[in-house]
């Protein structure tokens, strides 16, 4: 029988915290995971998949997204490094 693999250093919503660690989710070590095993393009990708939600849940409190931009997306390179 498959088991389901569960992520390691998974968010947890609504509060976005890492699972595992406890930082603020993407934690380094899910940071270093996803670069890893993806470009800078699809790392962008990939966090865009998460971006609506933690913009709903973050967000409603002070209304702003840059700083929550940059948590998400500030840590990708532009280019493959
Ligand atoms: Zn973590």
């Amino acid at each position: 029988m498959r088991s389901i693999r569960v992520l390691d250093h998974a968010p947890d919503a609504p509060q976005w915290n890492c699972r595992d660690c406890g930082d603020q989710w993407p934690c380094a070590e899910r940071r270093r995971e996803i670069l890893t095993t993806n470009d800078p393009t699809m790392a962008r990708i990939h966090m865009s998949v998460y971006w609506p939600f933690m913009v709903v849940d973050l967000t409603r409190y002070d209304g702003t997204t840059t700083l929550l931009y940059l948590r998400v997306y500030g840590w990708i390179p532009k280019h493959r490094p």
